[in-house]
């Protein structure tokens, strides 16, 4: 070809990838995982797009060795952030604090989507689910990020809390991952529509088992943890990992405890029963009050109990 000829050619801007922002940036991801990585880092190039590239996978490396761990053969993984799970009731009663306990990081595959509790921080916690596709029977995604399911056993959940990327990109994502999902007929079988993974190996747990077939893993069921925290409360929400919201239960707990002692000091005194009714009360309303609300918390996923002796190295997750 004569220089003449090669300058016929216009020059079309070539569009950057997000292969070639992580190949710039030193970055590495695994290639044992099946990434779409356009999906995944939507902003590649214009203002401000290296931070929320950067905190994306900084936080897709905390969960790669769970992901190499659970990801079936053919999974391809299509989307992947961090928002903030809804509950009404714990909103009720713990306001802000709810969210604290309720970060996760969500990750749309091919066949289904993954739900990985974390801290603040964005590390791996010990509670996970998933919903296959086929369990999702109304999906709503709307302008100010918050993300709406119906599942087929008619349980309702709702996310919100993503970065303004992923809020814009998400709803038409998980749309698409429906659609290519219902035209391959596949219909998984689940125990229920929101299956418990185990915290160690996470293969699926099914519905009221606390124990992983699998690897040995056992878990708290919420009575074990209820009953734990009526006896003081934030002993459950303790074993459950959620540190913060147990110191807070423990006020609660120490001002039971001292108040019915006191009664119980006067009652040897005086000899009158009278003054235990007071204190009595007090302990069950707190309590009481204490281990039910553990009891919800508890019900909504795995908290392990005993780990299996032999734990894999890669899978260091927060307590
Ligand atoms: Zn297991």
């Amino acid at each position: 070809m004569s220089f003449d000829q090669q300058e016929t050619f216009s020059v079309e801007p070539v569009a950057i990838t997000a292969q070639d922002r992580l190949k710039e940036l030193g970055m590495f991801l695994s290639p044992g995982i099946d990434y779409d990585l356009d999906k995944i880092f939507p902003k590649v190039e214009g203002w401000g797009w290296k931070l929320p590239f950067k905190l994306k996978y900084k936080l897709l490396k905390n969960f790669e060795a769970l992901l190499e761990e659970c990801l079936f053969e053919g999974e391809k993984v299509l989307f992947f952030a961090k928002g903030n799970q809804h509950s009404v009731t714990e909103a009720v009663f713990m306001g802000i604090w709810a969210n604290g306990i309720n970060h996760t990081v969500f990750v749309l595959t091919n066949v289904r989507l993954l739900m990985l509790r974390t801290n603040s921080k964005g590390k791996p916690k010990k509670t996970f689910w998933m919903i296959y596709y086929n369990q999702i029977v109304q999906f709503k995604g709307n302008w100010h990020g918050m993300l709406k399911l119906k599942l087929k056993d008619g349980r309702k959940l709702s996310f919100s809390g993503f970065a303004k990327q992923d809020r814009k990109t998400m709803p038409a994502i998980f749309e698409q991952a429906l659609k290519n999902f219902r035209q391959t007929k596949f219909e998984p079988q689940v125990s229920q529509s929101l299956e418990n993974l185990c915290s160690h190996c996470l293969d699926k747990v099914p519905k009221d088992e606390f124990l992983c077939e699998t690897c040995d893993t056992t878990f708290w069921s919420p009575k074990e943890l209820a009953i734990r925290s009526f006896i003081f409360p934030s002993w459950g929400d303790f074993l459950m990992g959620h540190t913060f919201i147990a110191f807070l239960e423990m006020f609660g707990g120490l001002s039971s405890w001292t108040y019915l002692l006191t009664g119980l000091s006067k009652l040897l005194k005086t000899g009158d029963l009278t003054e235990l009714l007071a204190p009595i009360i007090f302990f069950l309303l707190v309590n009481g009050f204490d281990a039910l609300f553990t009891y919800h918390i508890a019900s909504k996923g795995l908290h392990p109990k005993f780990l299996p002796t032999k734990i894999s190295p890669q899978l260091n997750l927060e307590a």
